[in-house]
């Protein structure tokens, strides 16, 4: 069983009059800042001049330039985009950083693949939120939390961890559940889910299923219907009470033709794709073909997403939402 920490198990006043630079005030940023905030831990922000910048000084926050932050910190949450972080870390946070400081990460990318590589005098930890930003604070702010992920990278002070778990405990992650991982299986599992499941697999799951109706000749908005929009209700069954939960909420024939169709059509050689892309995780060669890309200016990327955006499917989802929500 995973070794899994609780409210109990965490000590805020281990980080009590420490302070503690949010770099990036943007989806998690504003989420942990206005948390830790909340918790009674000082927290300054640390972001370039613009939009995010305002937002956090109109929020009440002493906010500076990254540098400045990190020099005016004890403890820095590194909440900037992954790949921005890199170049942010060579120019203005590791020339700021002092002995025994404490490094967080909400995501071991930078880490795990080395493109980031602290100095051997602070501690490096990891604490994911499993949820996004919204959920971070919308939970918070319920009286409850949202799961997250904790991992060691460097423990120099020898107290990294305990660190670590007071941030978890102040953003209300340790009322849910904290998970102990290491830095590797939260990057290659997070990237696994994305690429296999949530983003990737589903994604094209959900516009084979739609084009294999339109092109047998069935009306496009019934089969959007049929093959996209239900998803959601399934997902929520699921959500609400596990695979045989949800196979239990659908009609008989529904579950019966579920169970047998659903291994003909995403069979053993989906499977065997999968570990393909799970072993492109694990050695690196994602990180490098997408580094890669991302350097060029991402042409790639915007290609595959104006070819989404511009399919019949989207057309047809956009049609059927607006109808639905029309009164
Ligand atoms: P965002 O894209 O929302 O963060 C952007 C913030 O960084 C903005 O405040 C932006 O400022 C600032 N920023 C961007 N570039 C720079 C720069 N060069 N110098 C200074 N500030 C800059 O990031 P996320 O919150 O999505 O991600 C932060 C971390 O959290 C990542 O490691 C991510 O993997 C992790 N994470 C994210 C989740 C999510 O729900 N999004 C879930 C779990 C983990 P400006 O407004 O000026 O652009
Ligand atoms: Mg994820
Ligand atoms: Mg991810």
């Amino acid at each position: 069983m995973a070794r899994i920490y609780k409210d109990g198990d965490a000590d805020l006043s281990v980080i009590r009059g420490k302070v503690v630079a949010v770099l990036g005030y943007g989806i998690q940023g504003r989420a942990w800042a206005l948390n830790m905030r909340d918790s009674g831990v000082k927290v300054i922000v640390g972001v370039r001049p613009g939009k995010s910048f305002d937002l956090a000084r109109q929020e009440g926050f002493e906010v500076y330039p990254v540098g400045d932050a990190v020099r005016r910190a004890d403890i820095i949450a590194v909440l900037l985009p992954d790949m921005v972080q890199p170049s942010v870390w060579g120019s203005e946070i590791a020339p700021g950083l002092r002995r025994g400081m404490t490094v967080v990460f909400a995501h071991g990318f930078n880490i795990r693949f080395g493109l980031i590589r602290p100095p051997s005098d602070v501690d490096v930890v990891l604490i994911a939120p499993k949820a996004p930003g919204k959920a971070v604070r919308d939970e918070f702010v319920r009286g409850w939390g949202v799961p997250a992920l904790v991992a060691v990278h460097q423990d120099f002070t020898g107290s990294a961890l305990k660190t670590a778990l007071a941030i978890a405990k102040a953003n209300g992650f340790t009322r849910v559940g904290v998970i102990e991982t290491t830095f590797a299986e939260e990057t290659e599992t997070d990237l696994i889910g994305e690429q296999n499941v949530l983003v990737g697999g589903l994604l094209q799951l959900l516009r084979y299923g739609f084009e294999v109706m339109v092109e047998l000749g069935y009306q496009p908005e019934v089969a959007y219907f049929e093959a996209i929009n239900e998803a959601k209700l399934i997902m929520d069954l699921i959500w609400e009470r596990g695979l045989t939960g949800m196979l239990l909420g659908v009609s008989e024939t529904a579950r019966y033709g579920g169970l047998t169709v659903g291994p003909y059509v995403i069979n053993e050689d989906v499977k065997r794709r999968m570990k393909e892309a799970a072993e492109k995780v694990r050695s690196g060669e994602f990180a490098k073909e997408w580094i890669a890309e991302y350097q060029r200016g991402a042409p790639r990327l915007r290609e595959l997403l104006e070819q989404v955006s511009n399919s019949q499917v989207e057309r047809v989802g956009e049609f059927l939402r607006q109808l639905m929500r029309s009164k």
